[in-house]
């Protein structure tokens, strides 16, 4: 299996670069391929604009996600993004390792996604969801965090985990067609002892170990829905 793992934390030192060399190291020694997009390391540009287009449809009116089309049809995207890309195509599993900024991911992060996910490629159209340009493959979230396990889920202080990761979960690997693993999660990081993060490490490598046997979690399919994407009855 080829895995592409896209991490994203500013100190090499952190648990959660820990986390990404873990997860290196023991796909690597399983026999998969690993590439690692580090994306502070590399100074990724988060920023979507009209310097991302070597050629332009519009070059009056920038309509992002249509000169993405363009950009990837004629190969005029930005080398960065290309980089990126042909690595995504690549990859038969996504990590996404990042430790958790409010509620969502950093910064830096956001910026990948919305760069090289490009339209015309990962999704458009009606190409989403099961019918997305990237089917076939698979997506793993693994991220560290300050709060506790206790408050998350149904009733707890800030809901469901999955609820609060919808936005990338469902409204943006399940969306471009990836099958979206259940989250890796590392609670309360910075204030638990070196051995409670220890057994952090272990639980990562175990579940590595039998990545491929995750069932993903469920999402729409577009055969329950109508021309309009109404709710078929
Ligand atoms: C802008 C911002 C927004 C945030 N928003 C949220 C939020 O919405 N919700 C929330 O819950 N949290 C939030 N946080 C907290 C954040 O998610 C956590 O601080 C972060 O996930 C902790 O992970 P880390 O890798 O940065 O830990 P670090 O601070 O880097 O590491 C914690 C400890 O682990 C040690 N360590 C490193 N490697 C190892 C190893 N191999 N084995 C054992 N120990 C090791 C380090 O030395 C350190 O002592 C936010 C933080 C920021 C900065």
């Amino acid at each position: 299996m080829n895995v592409l793992i896209v991490h994203a934390h500013p100190e090499p030192r952190s648990f959660t670069s820990a986390l990404c060399d873990l997860a290196r190291e023991t796909l690597q020694g399983q026999g998969h391929q690993v590439q690692v997009s580090d994306l502070y390391a590399m100074h990724w540009n988060p920023v979507a604009s009209a310097a991302d287009f070597a050629e332009r449809q519009d070059p009056d009116y920038l309509v992002y996600a249509l000169e993405q089309r363009l950009g990837a049809k004629h190969g005029s995207l930005a080398a960065d993004i290309q980089g990126e890309l042909d690595k995504l195509l690549w990859a038969d599993l996504l990590i996404l390792n990042f430790p958790l900024y409010w509620f969502s991911v950093p910064a830096i992060l956001k910026g990948w996604i919305d760069r090289v996910l490009v339209s015309g490629v990962c999704y458009g159209g009606k190409r989403f969801y099961d019918q997305g340009g990237l089917v076939g493959k698979k997506a793993l979230v693994s991220l560290t965090l300050g709060g506790r396990e206790h408050m998350f889920g149904e009733g707890a202080i800030h809901g469901p985990l999955e609820d609060m990761l919808r936005p990338l979960l469902r409204g943006t690997l399940a969306y471009v067609g990836l099958d979206v693993l259940p989250p890796f999660v590392a609670w309360h990081v910075p204030y638990i002892s070196h051995e409670a993060r220890q057994d952090f490490l272990v639980a990562y490598q175990r579940r590595l170990s039998e990545i491929e046997r995750d069932q993903p979690l469920a999402f729409p399919r577009l055969e329950l829905f109508d021309e309009r994407l109404y709710p078929l009855p």
